[in-house]
C-alpha cells in the first residue's frame, strides 16, 4: 500500500509540478549547466534531477543514459533532505544509509556524489544539480560554491519557464476573449443592419419608406451633380382613396396600396428607388434620367396603375414629375414633384403633370 504523502512532500510535489517541467524534451540551457557542473568539478558523470513522487527524472545528464530511476535507488530523495545543504558524500562504500544501492553496490559502482538542492522561492526542494564519480574524491570549497551556483541557476531557468507559460496562458485566453467579442460584435452588427433594413422599409408594401428615400435622393442628387447627368423624380398619389377606403374597408385599402406599389415597381428599372412617401403617396427615383424619359415613365406607372387587377374597383392616379435640371437641392426637387402633382390633381387626376422651376435670373 502506497504511503500517504505528508503535508510538506505534497507542497513539494505541488510545486514540481506548477513547472510543467517533468518528461519534455532536453533542452540547451539545462544541457549547457550540467556540462558546466561536470567541468568545473571534474567528473565524468553529472545530472539534474527532479524527485517525482515515485521517481527520479533526469532533465539532463552528462555521462549516464538512463531518463530516470526509482526513486528508492535516488541519492538526490537523501539530497533534497535538507534544502539548505549540498550533500557530498566522498566514498558512498562507506556510508551506512547507502549499503543497499545498485549503484553502489554494482562494479565499477558509484562512489563519489555531490548534489546542490534545487530550492524554489516557495521553498520546495525539487531535486538537486549533481556531480558523480566511480572513484571516491572530495569537493573543493570553489567547486561546492559553484555547484550550488549552477543549483541557482536551474531554479532561475525553471521559473523563467513557468512565467512563460503563464503569460502563454494568459494570452491564450486573452486571444480566445477577443475573438468572443469580435463574434460579439459581428452579432451586434447584424442585429444593427437588420434595424437599419427595418427602419428603412415600408412593413406594408415592402418598398423603402420616406427616410430611406430621403437618403437615397441626397445621394443621387450629389451623384447628378457631378455627372451632370439629370435626374427625375415622380410623386405618385392614388386619386379618391379616401373613398375606396370608407366603401370597402381597410383592409381592402391596404390590399390596394400593396398592389400599386407592386404596379410602380413593375415599371422601373433595378438602381430606381422605389418608396412609399405617405398614407396614400408614392415616390420614385429615377436617376440618370432627363425630363421626357421621366415622363414617359410617369404614364406607363399610370397605366399600369389603372390596370392593377384583384381591386374592388379601378384605381388611378396623379403624377407629378420633376427634374433636376437647374434645381438648386434634392429638398426643391422634391417640393417641384409635389407641386407637379397638385397640379395632376387640380387638371382633373389620373394625369401626368410636370413642374418646371422659374428660370433663375441672370446675373447683370
Ligand atoms: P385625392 O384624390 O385628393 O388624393 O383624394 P384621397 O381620398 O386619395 O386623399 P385624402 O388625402 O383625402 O385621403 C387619403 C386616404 O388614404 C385617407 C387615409 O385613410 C388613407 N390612408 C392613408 N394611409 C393608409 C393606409 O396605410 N392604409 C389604408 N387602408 N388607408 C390609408
Ligand atoms: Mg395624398
Ligand atoms: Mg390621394
Amino acid at each position: 500500500m502506497k504511503a500517504v504523502a505528508s503535508p510538506e512532500e505534497a507542497f513539494r510535489l505541488e510545486d514540481l509540478r506548477s513547472f510543467h517541467v517533468l518528461d519534455t524534451p532536453p533542452e540547451q540551457a539545462y544541457d549547457d549547466l550540467v556540462q558546466l557542473a561536470a567541468n568545473i568539478c571534474d567528473t565524468p558523470k553529472a545530472l539534474i534531477s527532479l524527485v517525482d513522487e515515485d521517481r527520479q527524472w533526469f532533465k539532463a545528464r552528462v555521462g549516464v543514459q538512463i531518463l530516470q530511476t526509482p526513486r528508492c535507488d535516488s541519492l538526490c530523495a537523501l539530497a533534497i533532505q535538507e534544502p539548505d545543504r549540498l550533500l557530498e558524500i566522498p566514498d558512498a562504500r562507506h556510508d551506512p544509509r547507502l549499503a543497499h544501492f545498485p549503484w553502489v553496490r554494482a562494479e565499477p559502482g558509484l562512489r563519489f556524489y555531490a548534489g546542490a538542492p534545487l530550492v524554489t522561492a516557495a521553498g520546495a526542494a525539487l531535486g538537486t544539480v549533481c556531480v558523480m564519480d566511480t572513484v571516491p574524491r572530495e569537493l573543493t570549497t570553489r567547486q561546492r560554491a559553484s555547484l550550488q551556483a549552477l543549483a541557482r541557476q536551474v531554479v532561475e531557468l525553471l521559473n523563467l519557464r513557468r512565467a512563460r507559460a503563464e503569460l502563454e496562458f494568459v494570452l491564450g485566453e486573452q486571444h480566445v476573449r477577443h475573438q468572443q467579442l469580435e463574434l460579439q460584435q459581428r452579432r451586434i452588427e447584424q442585429l444593427n443592419q437588420d434595424l437599419q433594413e427595418q427602419t428603412m422599409v415600408d412593413p406594408l408594401t415592402a418598398l423603402k419608406n420616406r427616410r430611406a428615400l430621403d437618403s437615397a435622393l441626397d445621394h443621387e442628387f450629389a451623384k447628378s451633380e457631378r455627372s451632370k447627368v439629370p435626374l427625375c423624380v415622380l410623386m405618385i398619389d392614388a386619386d379618391h382613396f379616401k373613398p375606396y377606403n370608407d366603401a370597402y374597408g381597410h383592409l381592402a385599402g391596404d390590399q390596394a396600396l400593396m398592389l400599386i406599389g407592386l404596379a410602380i415597381k413593375s415599371q422601373t428599372r433595378v438602381y430606381d428607388h422605389v418608396a412609399r412617401y405617405g398614407g396614400e403617396e408614392f415616390c420614385v427615383i429615377l436617376p440618370d434620367t432627363p425630363l421626357p424619359a421621366g415622363l414617359l415613365v410617369a404614364e406607363r406607372v399610370r397605366q399600369s396603375i389603372r390596370a392593377v387587377e384583384g381591386l374592388r374597383r379601378q384605381m388611378s392616379c396623379s403624377i407629378g414629375v420633376a427634374c433636376s435640371e437647374g434645381v438648386e437641392t434634392p429638398k426643391k426637387l422634391l417640393e417641384f414633384s409635389d407641386r407637379a402633382m397638385y397640379l395632376a390633381k387640380q387638371g382633373g387626376r389620373d394625369r401626368v403633370e410636370s413642374y418646371l422651376p422659374p428660370p433663375r435670373p441672370v446675373p447683370l
